[in-house]
């Protein structure tokens, strides 16, 4: 049995180390907010209106397109409300332009990653919450270099303002212009940084121009399974979707493949993920990571299938995306097929991840950790 890691659930405990926040944004504020801050500027309470509508309805970002307020107003309010969060480090395509990547760079040097997924019908983000991760899942890049700290409301709303602008530029070419979906799937442990995240939710959510006007619907929380924090933001007035990491369907491998497991056993995270159907109406959705001879047994298929049947449920199979020298590899196909039929016959709907943004380290902050390794995405030592 491997020993509990330091997780940091709470990382604004007092005796917490106190983590670089960045200046606050327009996004860290309901509309209330922003127009107390610009009237104590001296500025007419509607500016904070006008500004909010260039932001979140036009997805304007850059203070000097906002050419309706006059010149002095606007570095003011820009000072005050519109600070540069993202610095961009690099951005990458693949999948025809159908998936983009950016890298950016914080104000503190930290490194997160935003994925953009086009399909037909809908257009998706993937967004990180916190820069690295304190979880500690073996098999996750992200949670092998530790965390560095939460991410501000601000700096995880605005990398959807910043890839919803980039879609509705036509960039991604056979998908909508509109962003659809936002997935908390990025880097970090959203539950780990619940506040900051729900305020991210309900800009995402507010009409504009307080906000991005998404649907509920549309957006997943997914967790490692922090069971306080699940009934917490079950008991929200937010209906976002959840997704449960679970990994395993047995305690024993789950301590191991996902580490808050030796804290929150699959019984207590699986009956907090019914109690969050139960009180929000949303199928919960269940990760699970296919690794070769680790989690793929027939037997393994069969108990989750026990664990699931009849219940608000939907398993997502996700290939294993192995991590640079790692001893894990993805299932086989025909592994992966057998497991899928258990599951259907158990009744439990089930389907498989595709695995967009392989080849330019799309899944799970392998970006950012090349690029901290002194490496390119593709593993070679950068210029
Ligand atoms: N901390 C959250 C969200 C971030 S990761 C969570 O754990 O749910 C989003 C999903 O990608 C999680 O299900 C995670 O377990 C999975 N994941 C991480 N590394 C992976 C890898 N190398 N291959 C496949 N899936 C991975």
């Amino acid at each position: 049995m491997t020993s509990l890691p330091l997780i940091p659930v709470d990382p604004d405990a007092p005796g917490a180390r106190r983590a670089s926040m960045p200046p606050q944004h327009l996004a860290d504020l309901d509309l209330a907010g922003r127009k107390a801050l610009v009237t104590g500027l001296g500025e007419p309470a509607f500016r904070a209106r006008q500004i909010s509508t260039h932001y979140f309805g036009r997805l304007v970002r850059d203070p000097a397109q906002m050419t309706d307020l006059p010149a002095a107003s606007r570095a003011r309010l820009a000072d005050q409300l519109l600070p540069r969060l993202l610095n961009p480090v690099r951005e990458l395509a693949c999948d025809d332009g159908a998936t983009r990547k950016a890298l950016w760079r914080l104000h503190d040097g930290a490194l997160v990653e935003s994925v953009l997924m086009g399909y037909p019908d809908r257009v998706t983000v993937c967004i990180s919450s916190q820069a690295g991760c304190g979880m500690a899942c073996p098999f996750c890049a992200t949670g092998q270099a530790g965390l560095t700290r939460n991410l501000s409301t601000a700096e995880i709303v605005d990398q959807a303002v910043y890839l919803a602008g980039v879609a509705a530029s036509g960039a991604v070419v056979g998908s909508p212009a509109r962003l659809s979906h936002v997935v908390f799937m990025g880097m970090g442990e959203p539950l780990a940084n619940y506040n900051r995240v729900v305020a991210a939710i309900r800009r995402l959510v507010a009409p504009a121009p307080e906000g991005l006007g998404l649907s509920q619907r549309h957006i997943t929380v997914s967790t490692v399974g922090l069971v306080p924090a699940i009934h917490r933001l079950a008991s929200e007035d937010l209906s976002v979707t959840l997704a449960l990491s679970l990994h395993a369907p047995d305690d024993e491998l789950r301590d191991e493949l996902v580490p808050v497991n030796q804290r929150w056993k699959v019984s207590e995270v699986l009956d907090a993920a019914w109690a969050y159907a139960a009180r929000t109406g949303r199928r919960v959705s269940i990760e699970y990571a296919m690794i070769k001879d680790v989690n793929d047994q027939p037997w393994r298929a069969d108990l989750l299938g026990r664990l699931l049947a009849g219940k608000l449920a939907h398993v997502n199979l996700i290939p294993l995306n192995p991590t640079p020298g790692s001893r894990w590899d993805a299932s086989p196909k025909p592994v992966e097929r057998e497991f899928v039929r258990r599951l259907r016959d158990a009744g439990v709907s089930t389907t498989v991840r595709d695995t967009r943004g392989r080849e330019i380290d799309g899944a799970c902050g392998q970006l950012a950790a090349a690029e901290d390794m002194g490496t390119d995405p593709a593993g070679n030592p950068s210029a």
